[in-house]
């Protein structure tokens, strides 16, 4: 499955959110190099629709899609160069599909701050700058073969042009995901370069920051077009020690939030990965099941079990909130709100589907 890298400089609060994600009580350290082997955290997506649909489905269970975060420890200034655990810290994030930074915006006189304040962007720029570099290396031993088939082969020159436009543009120290206008990231895609891949920006930051909106919309533009999520790490740590909702409830008033950051953190990732869920509904399970966004009905029926995909006939197909305010899969029938789609039909967010299929 499709993986989310968190990556930050040191004491940004990594380790505590990585934590909240696995819910593992793994040390959360005051030190740049505490974590050092990658983890997986697999978060469910939240998703208040299942819970509808199990009421109306009388379902025994509901499964939510899921966002795999990996931690990715050990970013340091020249860990392009191998600098720290750097060699191993590229190799992780080159296997992520996604890259996750977190951002430190909290003040706390008692955690020192690698370069000594907060700074977002220069936090942001110390980041991307590892992986520009990272990318030009990985360009730079690239370009002359590029440029050999090119010469021997017309139909390679595409490819040799557009690699020498993705190293203009890392040069003026942006990264290719900040100007996929400007290259064809398909065309760069055996060289697996790091900075094509979509960003995703959490600000790990307190109730000042949590409640201030100005302070939030000037970060949220700081890094569009990338998501921005805004949390405590801190207290989405607390929250899972909690245990009733009325708890829950006062922690989360009392930092002027309406949920869990981690739930606004599970969207964005899967958003960021290019991911979009269809819904289906038995007395068995209330499921939701994740494809690419874009998928046709065919490969989102592939997804159950690859013989739906080639045996697919046709989707009854009937919109979250249709099914809803009809109340039943029959009612919803009768009112004409369910559709049959072909194979050529693309999926819609909130589609509860049944598939009809041949085996
Ligand atoms: P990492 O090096 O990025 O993994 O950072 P850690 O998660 O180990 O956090 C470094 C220190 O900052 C620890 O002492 C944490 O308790 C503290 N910390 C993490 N998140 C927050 C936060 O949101 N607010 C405050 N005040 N402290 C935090």
């Amino acid at each position: 499955s499709l993986t989310l890298g968190i990556v930050g400089l040191p004491n940004v609060g990594k380790s505590t959110l990585f934590n909240a994600l696995t819910r593992n009580d793994v040390l959360a350290a005051n030190y740049p190099f505490a974590t050092i082997e990658p983890n997986v955290g697999v978060v469910p997506l939240p998703d208040a629709r299942l819970t509808k649909l199990a009421e109306i489905f009388h379902s025994e269970k509901i499964v939510p899609a899921t966002v795999s975060f990996v931690d990715i420890a050990g970013i340091v200034k020249g860990a392009s160069e191998g600098a720290g655990l750097g060699n191993k810290f590229l190799a992780n994030i080159r296997e992520a599909n996604a890259i996750c930074q977190v951002i430190r915006v909290f003040d706390d006189p008692d955690v020192v701050h690698v370069d000594g304040r907060i700074d977002p962007s220069s936090d942001i720029e110390t980041i991307n700058t590892e992986l520009i570099l990272a990318d030009l290396q990985t360009l730079d031993k690239a370009l002359p073969r590029l440029e050999k088939e090119a010469r021997t082969k017309k139909e390679n020159r595409p490819a040799f042009e557009n690699a020498q436009q993705a190293k203009e543009i890392l040069d003026s120290g942006r990264t290719l995901f900040s100007a996929q206008k400007e290259v064809d990231t398909d065309l760069l895609r055996e060289l697996s370069l790091l900075t094509v891949k979509p960003f995703l920006y959490v600000f790990n930051a307190d109730e000042g920051v949590l409640t201030d909106d100005a302070r939030r919309e000037e970060l949220t533009k700081l890094v569009a077009p990338a998501d921005a999520v805004f949390l405590d790490a801190k207290i989405e740590a607390e929250l899972l020690e909690l245990d009733d909702e009325e708890s829950v409830r006062e922690l989360l008033e009392s930092a002027g939030q309406t949920e869990p950051g981690l739930y606004a953190l599970a969207r964005a990732g899967f958003h960021t990965l290019g991911l979009q869920t269809y819904l289906t509904a038995g007395p068995k399970e209330a499921r939701a099941w994740t494809i690419p966004q874009g998928a046709t009905a065919p490969q989102a029926a592939g997804v159950i079990h690859s013989d739906f995909e080639r045996g697919f006939i046709k989707a009854e197909v009937v919109s979250f909130d249709d099914l809803v305010a009809t109340g039943s899969m029959a009612a919803a029938r009768a009112a004409g709100k369910v559709r049959m789609e072909g194979k050529d039909y693309v999926m819609a967010d909130g589609d509860v589907v049944e598939f009809r299929h041949g085996s």
